[in-house]
């Protein structure tokens, strides 16, 4: 509770500066080359926040029958697959000379931080693969459907069988991002993958969605989730029974708010698959990990056998290396790591800003196998989201913690 009414009060200016119908009016003001400073993003509203379309052949089943039935059936053979990403880059030069699209390695990896915080707990993982640059105007621009959007694709994609594709560009109009749903084209299809605008990555210039929450969004789509508010007030909705029913997407973390007042549960504006800021969402449900495992399962199998750690285990958790929780979170001024080591061996405890700045060492010791706890004392730091970072045995493990004073 303490938490979401300082969140209230922390995007109560951006509201005051920008009431609605200003940001609309403003928006085809907005150079759509070149955003480059916060400044310039007086009146930017997130229109285009997400520009995913179901447009995948009908006969495709959207949703499995029986979700619950799904899961008591499969609840034993719980997903845990560990996705390679490769990353590519696009930019190009505007009128001025300034270049446009430009992230550094630092971001990037972050961002693959921010996407492992995130989907702890639901079985998927992500781990740098590679990282490629290419400098094409026309591809950095393109949007959902273009054929620029087909080109860089055709031009870049990896394995997309076995690879999450991520493809940050620089797309016009102040659109944030976009995916490809599972069932839209078969596994090995060069299409699959993910686009997002290079100022949403952690620390970009696109605040409020610059802590790399776009790309957690898209993916969930990628994984074959829909927006909490798809279908509105009326069922199946987004086909998850434990997302609350939602009317419209909510832009502001509208605290109690309840568009679809007949449905028991207030809107889900924390869920990553609503449209609010980044800093609002932190939570997809056990409906929605359920939903990833179905969709993950039926149509990218072979995206489940891309790796050794994408083998089919029985309890995923249970045996391996890995952040086990963080208490409290938010947390002030100290918060306890809880972490389990599969074996013996040299482990490293790091807290990175959301800049990927490292700004305290914890653990840098060898330790033996089984659980451990350690003290994260945040004073003399400033409110924020911050990642800590352990690494052992040859693995790595991110969780997303909040410090609120
Ligand atoms: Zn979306």
């Amino acid at each position: 509770m303490h938490k979401r009414l300082i969140l209230a009060v922390a995007l109560l200016p951006l509201l005051a500066a920008t009431p609605a119908s200003a940001q609309e009016s403003e928006l085809g003001m907005l150079p759509d080359d070149d955003l480059t400073s916060q400044s310039e993003l007086v009146g930017f509203f997130p229109d285009q926040r997400c520009g995913t379309v179901d447009f995948g052949p009908v006969e495709n089943p959207r949703a499995p029958l029986d979700l619950d039935a799904w899961v008591l059936k499969h609840g034993a053979e719980k997903v845990a697959v560990s996705i390679p990403v490769a990353v590519h880059v696009l930019w190009y030069t505007n009128q001025r000379g300034i270049p446009v699209g430009v992230v550094t390695d630092e971001q990037i990896g972050a961002q693959i931080d921010v996407l492992n915080a995130a989907y702890a707990g639901s079985g998927v993982s992500f781990y740098l693969a590679r990282i490629d640059t290419t400098e094409n105007r026309f591809w950095a621009k393109a949007h959902p459907g273009s054929l620029g959007e087909r080109e860089m694709k055709e031009a870049l994609a990896v394995d997309p069988a076995h690879t999450f594709n991520l493809y940050v560009t620089a797309p016009s109009g102040l659109l944030l991002g976009w995916a490809v749903f599972p069932w839209s084209y078969p596994e090995d299809s060069i299409m699959h993958g993910v686009v997002i605008h290079y100022g949403t990555l952690p620390g970009g210039h696109l605040a409020t969605y610059n802590a790399g929450d776009t790309a957690t969004h898209e993916i969930g789509h990628y994984l074959g989730l829909y927006h909490t508010f798809q279908g509105g007030c009326t069922q199946p909705n987004d086909y998850c029974e434990d997302t609350p029913q939602e009317a419209s997407p909510d832009y502001y973390c509208t605290i109690g708010r309840d568009s679809c007042p007949l449905d028991p549960g207030l809107d889900p504006i924390h869920n990553f698959m609503d449209y609010t800021p980044d800093e609002c969402m932190y939570e997809f449900t056990g409906n929605q990990t359920a939903r990833m495992d179905w969709a993950l399962t039926t149509y990218r199998p072979s995206l489940i056998s891309s790796k050794a750690e994408g083998d089919i285990v029985a309890s995923p958790a249970a045996s391996r290396t890995g952040i086990t929780s963080v208490a409290p979170n938010p947390f002030n001024p100290k918060a306890e790591i809880s972490f389990t080591l599969r074996a013996a061996g040299m482990v490293s405890l790091n807290v990175y800003d959301l800049a990927g700045r490292r700004i305290r060492t914890l653990l840098e010791q060898d330790m033996a196998a089984g659980p451990h706890d350690v003290a994260f004392d945040g004073r003399g730091l400033p409110s924020s989201v911050y990642f800590v970072v352990l690494k052992a045995n040859g693995e790595q493990s991110t969780q997303r913690v909040m410090l609120l004073k």
